[in-house]
């Protein structure tokens, strides 16, 4: 099985931040804002000797983490640029 940890790790700020912060919370955005981020973000991918720890260290690496939420953040303002969110995902960082 083949996964790509950015998208998991994507997955994962995104589900920190969106209760913190109300992002629009239409599927489409959501899913779109994902994707974009991910566009701006590079793939990584483990091999199969690569331990459980390593793994984990990757997803809460913070200052990983805190540039998934920087592109989370200018995805969200791109794509929710017509939704009627006026609070802006960035002034958390
Ligand atoms: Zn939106």
């Amino acid at each position: 099985m083949i996964k790509n940890y950015m998208e998991i790790l994507v997955d994962e700020v995104f589900n920190e931040v969106k209760n913190i912060y109300s992002t629009c919370s239409c599927e489409q955005c959501i899913s779109d804002i994902k994707s974009l981020a991910l566009t701006n973000l590079p793939p990584v991918y483990f091999l199969s000797n690569v331990d459980e720890g390593e793994k984990k260290a990757f997803l809460l690496d913070r200052q990983r983490k805190i540039s998934v939420l920087a592109k989370l953040a200018e995805a969200a303002e791109l794509v929710c640029s017509k939704c009627s969110k006026d609070e802006k995902m960035r002034e958390i960082l």
